[in-house]
């Protein structure tokens, strides 16, 4: 690299986006590229690099060079949705592909990946990856080419090894792929730790407004399966909208501050649950008593995230009802934005899913803590 300029940090990457500005105009904000087409020259070429809308869109690799800086990867890739990121590195995998998951995992990606995926030439197998041992026990050397994993992971928030789990993954020749929407860059940066791809619903954190669908995935190293990702995506259209990528690179440039923010509420929140007669568990990586805490602690940095869960003391009705008496906490499905969300998963999950009936699933925004507080403990006492 011959620029003297010192590398910048997470904090400095985010909130200036890169510090790419509009060379044109001198613009402190680069103009948001809506065209769907470009202008092929005279003798038939094109020296644009860009051709047509659906894979050639400048807003979006601004977005994509900001995730890419974020996560530490050398390249990165915007799609329309999380799910279309994931369901775009499955389907690069190629059939006849295994793929090893978590057993509780994201609720609509654990449905595809069950219920869709196998009549695309997938298969599938999901082992509580928390032990790194059923991992292990899982791989089949030469058919397995993904080790899913997310951390912490919905709605029990718990966390698996990355550095551990790549080490089993590369061994029997597959790729690591990490579901990081709920601990993103800022907490924990997975392809330092050997994962090869870092998966995320950019709706969530990295948007963090509750107004944009986006997914992203980032690649450790540009190669086969990189470069066959991006072509499915041009192939299938599961592309990201100019006006949503504008969007996400906007959130994003505060995403430093929202992430710490919700996080010391989250923390707050969750020693004082741990506390309160209306709750019989505080699932919290950062509470000591977590079955992850131990490797949450050494694996994340600033904080443990601004997801926790609780199980109502009264069982499935209480904690319906609890839901039912807040007023500043919003009743919604989702996570990652400024306001805090309160939902009783397993009424979204529906039949067959392993989520508690009693527990209550927060996203914690970043709001003054004793609003929060207030408003939640009296909800929870009934
Ligand atoms: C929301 C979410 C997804 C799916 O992302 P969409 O943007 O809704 O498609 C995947 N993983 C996690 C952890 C999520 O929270």
């Amino acid at each position: 690299m011959s620029t003297d300029k010192p590398a910048w940090r997470l904090s400095t990457l985010a909130a200036q986006a890169l510090g790419k500005i509009d060379e044109a105009t001198r613009a402190i904000v680069p103009p948001l590229h809506v065209a769907t087409t470009f202008i092929r020259d005279p003798d038939n070429l094109y020296r644009s690099g860009n051709i047509y809308g659906r894979p050639d869109n400048e807003t979006a690799r601004e977005g994509e060079a900001v995730i890419a800086a974020l996560e530490e990867g050398a390249s990165a890739l915007l799609f329309g949705s999380g799910v279309s990121a994931a369901v775009a590195l499955c389907l690069a995998l190629g059939p006849g592909a295994h793929i090893v998951a978590p057993k509780v995992m994201y609720w609509s990606l654990r449905n595809w990946l069950v219920n869709e995926a196998p009549a695309l030439g997938l298969s599938v197998d999901l082992v509580a990856t928390e032990d790194l041992n059923e991992i292990a026990a899982a791989m089949k050397p030469g058919r397995t080419k993904l080790v899913w994993l997310e951390t912490p992971s919905n709605p029990l928030w718990s966390i698996s090894d990355i550095a551990g789990a790549a080490a089993i993954a590369h061994r029997a020749g597959a790729k690591l792929a990490v579901d990081s929407t709920c601990a993103t860059p800022v907490l924990t940066r997975p392809l330092t730790l050997g994962a090869d791809i870092v998966m995320h619903s950019a709706t969530k954190y990295l948007n963090g407004h509750s107004d944009v669908i986006a997914g992203a995935l980032a690649f450790a190293a540009e190669d086969a399966l990189s470069a066959r990702a991006r072509r499915i995506r041009a192939a299938h259209g599961l592309i990201l909208g100019p006006f949503e990528a504008f969007l996400l690179i906007r959130g994003m440039r505060t995403l430093h501050l929202r992430v710490r923010a919700a996080s010391e509420n989250a923390a707050e929140l969750a020693r004082r649950l741990s506390g309160h007669a209306g709750v019989v568990e505080v699932l919290y990586p950062g509470l000591p008593n977590h079955r992850g805490h131990d490797l949450a602690h050494r694996q994340m940095s600033g904080g443990f995230g601004g997801m926790l869960s609780i199980r109502a003391a009264g069982g499935e009705a209480a904690a319906i009802a609890a839901a039912a008496r807040v007023s500043l906490w919003k009743r919604a499905t989702s996570l990652g934005g400024v306001e805090s969300l309160i939902e009783h998963r397993a009424s979204i999950e529906g039949p067959g899913s392993p989520c508690p009936p009693d527990l209550l699933r927060l996203s914690v925004g970043v709001e003054d803590v004793e609003d929060l507080w207030r408003d939640l403990s009296q909800a929870l006492a009934g």
